[in-house]
């Protein structure tokens, strides 16, 4: 809450990975935005015991566009085009999700991408070095503006990160909603003395208790291997994870429970897979590929990774799912077009040679097994929801989570009914990369 020249509550939450404040903590507000090193030595002695605006006021603008999308024809004929290889980023879809809020800031980078982290904190070699150096100025909270879009949603980007040691803790840090962060700043560029106060009640547990959670639905041939489901259940401060990722689990336990309800016989057992810990980088999945099919350090595979046919992955929020991304495998083309073609009417159109990247069906595709996530009608995704306080059950849409559920169902079904395996891409080369491309640092 501001405190002085006037009472205000103040919308926010603590960054991920910031420590809690160990009760009430108040202080004076100063504006010291600190892009690079250059700028500490001018900050030396003159922030013990304040509350750090750590960037500059945050450009406002009103939004024209609407925040919620469903992709157009042409976007998605151009998603389905294969990529000009010499321009930008092919894995890149050019989709309405990553479409810059109003501003002209990304709340997204694009499927996979991340947004720049709040307060100029975005480069993790500095971020270590300004947040000791905050720690041992004695700052009491770091403030930044949310980088999403104005209205009171927040998008909270990380203060530090799982893997931060005790030494490279940053202090306790809050990211606010950009109108309030930018009062905050007027007032200080007034001369006007600002007092906050802030008790965040954030605190670090242990890791020893995190799991996955699996289900299976027996096949009737056990010689004929599986099929695997799933999404991360973990997800990100500030909301509850509503569309990401209850919406991919609850409709990877649909389709699930379609599967079960019609009893339809199946050769290949089909197996969910809830992962922990994708947004602290896919640790779950990854975890769960390491121990079943094999190890990206040596690619030396597991029985299972010969019994695995394909895992499907849906984690892009709460829109119904309008084709699916070959993930360039294009030997599944002919199979996915097959599968695609009763679902025209439910919008079902688009197959993409491009990837996802930055979610669980990368730690697969990183030991050679065939991976696939959907395209997802953005919703709100990137400009509301997305790693937001706004991330709630509200943003949820009901009859797209069912079409999403049945759309599901309808891929493992095929891939668990089919004679064949599917086709499979060249087998990775040990030690290259840990999930394959896109899939470096967090989750999405
Ligand atoms: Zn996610």
């Amino acid at each position: 809450m501001m405190k002085e020249p006037e009472f205000q509550p103040i919308i926010g939450f603590a960054q991920p990975w910031s420590p809690g404040t160990d009760g009430p903590v108040a202080g004076q507000a100063v504006m010291a935005v600190i892009s690079g090193p250059d700028d500490l030595e001018k900050f030396k002695g003159k922030l013990k015991g304040k509350i750090v605006l750590s960037a500059p006021m945050h450009p406002s603008t009103l939004s024209e566009e609407p925040l919620s999308h469903r992709l157009t024809d042409a976007e998605l004929d151009a998603a389905a085009q294969a990529p000009d290889p010499t321009s930008g980023n092919p894995a890149m879809l050019p989709l309405g999700f990553s479409r810059p809020t109003a501003g002209g800031r990304a709340a997204l980078a694009g499927p996979g991408g991340r947004g720049g982290a709040g307060g100029g904190r975005g480069n993790n070699s500095f971020r270590t070095q300004l947040n000791k150096f905050l720690k041992a100025e004695g700052v009491l909270v770091v403030v930044s503006p949310g980088n999403g879009p104005d209205g009171g949603t927040i998008m909270g980007s990380a203060a530090g990160s799982a893997t931060t040691k005790d030494e490279d803790m940053p202090p306790p840090s809050v990211i606010v909603t950009n109108e309030h962060y930018n009062r905050i700043a007027r007032l200080l560029a007034k001369d006007i003395p600002v007092t906050l106060e802030f008790d965040i009640g954030a605190k670090f547990t242990e890791s020893g208790d995190s799991f996955n959670i699996t289900a299976e639905i027996p096949g009737t041939d056990p010689n004929a291997g599986l099929v695997m489901l799933g999404g991360h259940f973990d997800s990100w401060t500030g909301g509850t994870g509503a569309t990401d990722n209850g919406a991919g689990s609850a409709v990877a336990m649909e389709a699930m429970r379609i599967l079960k309800t019609l009893d339809v016989k199946m050769p290949r057992t089909v197996r969910l897979g809830l992962w922990t810990a994708e947004e602290q980088g896919l640790l779950g999945s990854r975890a769960y590929v390491k121990e079943h099919f094999a190890d990206t350090a040596d690619m030396k595979t597991k029985p299972e990774h010969g019994r695995l046919s394909a895992y499907y992955n849906v984690d892009n929020g709460s829109g119904k799912v309008r084709g699916i991304y070959m993930q360039d495998n294009d030997q599944v083309r002919p199979i996915f077009e097959t599968w695609i073609a009763p679902l025209k009417d439910l919008g079902v159109n688009t197959l993409t040679i491009r990837n996802t990247g930055s979610t669980d069906h990368m730690a697969f595709d990183g030991v050679g097994l065939p991976a696939f996530q959907f395209i997802q009608d953005p919703l709100e995704y990137g400009t509301r929801t997305h790693h937001s306080n706004m991330d709630v059950y509200d943003h949820l849409s009901a009859g797209d989570l069912e079409q999403a559920s049945a759309v599901m169902a309808w891929f493992v079904y095929n891939t668990a009914a089919r004679p064949d395996m599917m086709p499979r891409k060249p087998m990775p080369k040990p030690g290259a990369g840990r999930g394959g491309r896109g899939a470096g640092g967090q989750g999405q």
